[in-house]
């Protein structure tokens, strides 16, 4: 199985379109909303896991596009900048779903990518302001 983080784009006359469905009803996909910016008549915005086999994943990929959907990698929505991080720990208290934690070994605050929800609540613990959201 494989899973994919991707944020989906909808133009103002696609958010009201039953698209997202079919992922897995067509395409066999488990779906998992992190995170929905989506208002009647307006630019909506959805991140969500995938998860499912690799060629499913590309089809229902290739479906979203072919719907007028425009879809980007997650990769960069959660940003820390590590080298100005110091290992202080305080956003590991408030990280939910420990993507954010203290490796015990070496001490030092280690951030999981593939744990993080995106709920942002790290952005505001950390005092020295180094985590940012690209959402
Ligand atoms: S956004 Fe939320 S889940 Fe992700 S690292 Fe920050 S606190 Fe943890
Ligand atoms: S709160 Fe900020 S400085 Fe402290 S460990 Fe977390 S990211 Fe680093």
């Amino acid at each position: 199985m494989a899973k994919r983080r991707i944020v989906l784009t909808f133009p103002k006359d696609q958010v009201e379109r039953p698209i997202i469905y079919r992922l897995s009803k067509d395409y066999d996909l488990v779906m998992n909303i992190l995170r929905a910016q989506v208002m009647p008549k307006e630019v909506g915005r959805l991140v969500m896991e995938l998860t499912g086999s690799k060629e499913e994943i590309n089809q229902g990929l290739k479906y979203l596009k072919e719907s007028g959907v425009e879809v980007e990698s997650m990769a960069q929505d959660i940003k820390l900048r590590e080298e100005d991080c110091t290992h202080c720990g305080a956003c590991t208290a408030v990280c939910p779903s420990g993507a954010l934690f203290l490796n015990r070994t070496t001490w030092e605050v280690v951030f999981d990518r593939d744990k993080c929800l995106l709920c942002e609540h790290c952005i505001p613990a950390c005092p020295y302001r180094v985590i940012e959201s690209t959402f």
